[in-house]
């Protein structure tokens, strides 16, 4: 194919880089806890809102 890299290739790469499933937007995921992306607070995954800083995903 074509010598240079594609776009979706990289795409891919990004996507990958990521990690896991995004399955609620907003929270990142570690080790079955769900992380505040705002203040890194880890709370279990019935969590629908940061108990730290009060970040929600909505
Ligand atoms: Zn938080």
């Amino acid at each position: 194919m074509a010598s240079a890299p594609s776009t979706d290739d990289m795409f891919d790469e990004f996507l990958t880089d990521r990690g896991h499933d995004v399955e609620e937007a907003g929270w990142e995921e570690n080790y079955n806890k769900k992380q505040c992306p705002d203040c890194g607070g880890l709370h279990d995954s019935a969590a629908t809102d940061c108990s730290v800083c009060g970040w929600s995903p909505a």
